[in-house]
């Protein structure tokens, strides 16, 4: 696949070093998922070449290759399935975390370990709290210069093999603190704290040499040193994560499209049937051709993703759009494939159905796409403001029809209750189903809120007008068919197309 232009040369280069490397080792990574093993030579040789710390500045031991380096490396690993999974964990296990709200301190005493390979996990799930993550449970409870934690956190990706945690608990009960987000705090949790333990190990699809389990948390002793961030600013922190963790799992995506082509194409060129290779059959080029489509613009996303955190941009919009194009796109792709090569795309012995497996986890693991969904329409709504306005129309004078107006209205400095229905019985010209709202209101008066209201209060109290109102006030008005007809006689509603005979109306 393609470099970008705005690659540098050390991410080309990067880039180069990484395929060679999951060349490397991925019979390690087949032999080990066959024993069911955890794939401890990967990480150590992992851990020798300084990989995990692609994302970790220079002056903490890093490659300093931002996020779009942590890609190319996730990109890279995730031909492997499983084990590329755990690397891309181990890089977001409080990595930006870290380097986001971490002291300097915190920053030179785990960055570090980061760099060198260091298994982290990311800790939010919890038996009663998954998609709602803001209702954890865990608490966490103050006691000198330690915090007690206390609590079972699940589906938790290294479990037991991770050294480092970032975990999220609970440290206000206070209703107010909860409504404003301030009542969770993270902490670094490390493997060995008295009171930390694996509940569980889950048998779950994709993970059958990684561990993914169930933590508890007793009375765990948390030092002061370990809280990243101010006490409150938990869910700061965990979000500051998400956008990084969501690109990166994107990263992952990609790697695993170029793996199911890499597979199904050079199989159905040697695939006879019918005495034809079966890449010569329709279907099954067009369903070649949707996962190449997928997979290039799934990679465009993803770095083009990248690209803007490093250029240091608010990318959840970006984040949350390329996780559900790239999670949805490779779980359909890797069904595609599977058609594609029949019952050989079935069985172990090629890893199409591995990669089906951890396509749909990333459909639900690292924010469902629901979540995403929800996420990408409450910030596209606020981003895309001004490029979803209502446009105006008008009535053309000639073919009674509404067209796009070139101008808006003349606004009036005053309001009264006539010529408000004019303006609402107006609109039931153009847009007969639709209420207006307030901004369409201001459009023709240039008055106050309260005076928009006094207005519409009095039309509504005589039936020339319905309301709909939500927690501030009204917020949509169109006029009642006595307002109708009170505004303008019954004739200036009426239009024919220039078809239809006088005669047979009435
Ligand atoms: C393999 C795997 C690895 C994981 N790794 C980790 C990890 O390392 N660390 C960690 O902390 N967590 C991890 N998770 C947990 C993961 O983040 C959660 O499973 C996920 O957030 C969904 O939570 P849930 O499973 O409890 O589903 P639920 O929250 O119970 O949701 C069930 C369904 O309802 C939908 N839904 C929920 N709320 C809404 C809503 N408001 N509107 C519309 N639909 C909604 C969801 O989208 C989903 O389809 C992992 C999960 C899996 C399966």
């Amino acid at each position: 696949m393609d470099t970008y232009p705005w690659w540098t040369e050390e991410h080309k280069a990067f880039d180069k070093e990484m395929r060679a490397f999951a060349d490397e080792v991925m019979p390690l990574d087949v032999e080990t998922r066959w024993k069911r093993e955890f794939p401890r030579e990967i990480f150590d040789r992992i851990s020798r070449k300084g990989y995990g710390g692609a994302g970790v500045p220079k002056e903490y031991g890093g490659l300093g290759l931002g996020a779009t380096g942590a890609c190319i490396a996730a990109e890279a690993m995730n031909r492997m399935p499983g084990s590329g999974r755990t690397f891309v964990g181990n890089m977001l296990g409080g990595l930006r975390q870290i380097i986001e709200f971490g002291t300097e301190e915190q920053k030179s005493r785990f960055l570090p370990r980061i760099a060198k390979g260091e298994l982290g996990a990311i800790v939010i799930t919890e038996p009663f709290a998954g998609t709602d993550a803001a209702a954890q449970e865990m608490g966490a409870r103050r006691e000198g210069g330690s915090y007690l934690l206390n609590g079972k956190k699940r589906y938790i990706v290294a479990a037991g093999t991770a050294q480092r945690y970032m975990v999220y608990a609970r440290t206000s009960q206070d209703p107010e603190d909860r409504k404003r987000y301030k009542h969770l705090t993270a902490f670094v949790v490390e493997k060995g704290f008295p009171g930390f333990s694996v509940e569980k190990i889950n048998e779950v699809i994709g993970f059958e040499n990684i561990q993914n389990g169930v933590l508890d948390f007793q009375d765990v002793p948390v030092p002061l040193e370990n809280r990243i961030g101010e006490e409150g600013d938990g869910w700061r922190v965990m979000t500051a994560g998400l956008n990084f963790e969501r690109t990166l799992i994107c990263a992952q995506t990609v790697g695993w499209m170029g793996e199911l082509l890499r597979n199904v194409v050079p199989y159905a060129e040697r695939r006879v049937q019918f005495g034809k290779p079966t890449i010569s059959f329709t279907n099954n080029q067009f369903k070649i051709a949707d996962m190449m489509m997928r997979w290039k613009i799934a990679r465009l996303l993803t770095y083009h993703t990248a690209h803007l955190w490093d250029l240091g941009w608010d990318i959840t919009l970006e984040s949350n759009m390329a996780k559900v194009y790239n999670c949805e796109g490779v779980l359909a792709s890797s069904l595609d494939g599977i058609q594609v090569m029949g019952g050989d795309g079935l069985t172990p012995f090629y890893p199409l159905a591995a990669i089906m497996k951890v396509a749909k986890v990333e459909n639900i693991a690292g924010g469902t796409m629901e979540a995403c969904r929800l996420v990408i329409h409450r910030t596209g709504m606020r981003q895309f403001a001004d490029d979803l306005k209502m446009p105006r129309r008008v009535i053309h004078e000639k073919l009674g029809v509404p067209v796009p107006a070139a101008d808006l209205p003349r606004k009036e400095k005053s309001v009264d209750e006539e010529q408000m229905l004019k303006v609402l019985a107006e609109d039931y010209r153009v847009n007969p189903g639709l209420h207006m709202s307030r901004e369409d209101l201001k459009t023709f008066f240039d008055v106050e809120d309260g005076k928009l209201d006094e207005v519409l209060v009095g039309l509504e109290r005589k039936g020339l007008v319905k309301l709909l109102r939500d927690k501030r006030g009204i917020a949509l008005a169109k006029a009642t068919y006595d307002g109708l007809n009170r505004a303008f006689p019954k004739e200036h509603y009426k239009w024919f197309p220039s078809w239809v005979q006088e005669e047979n109306i009435f």
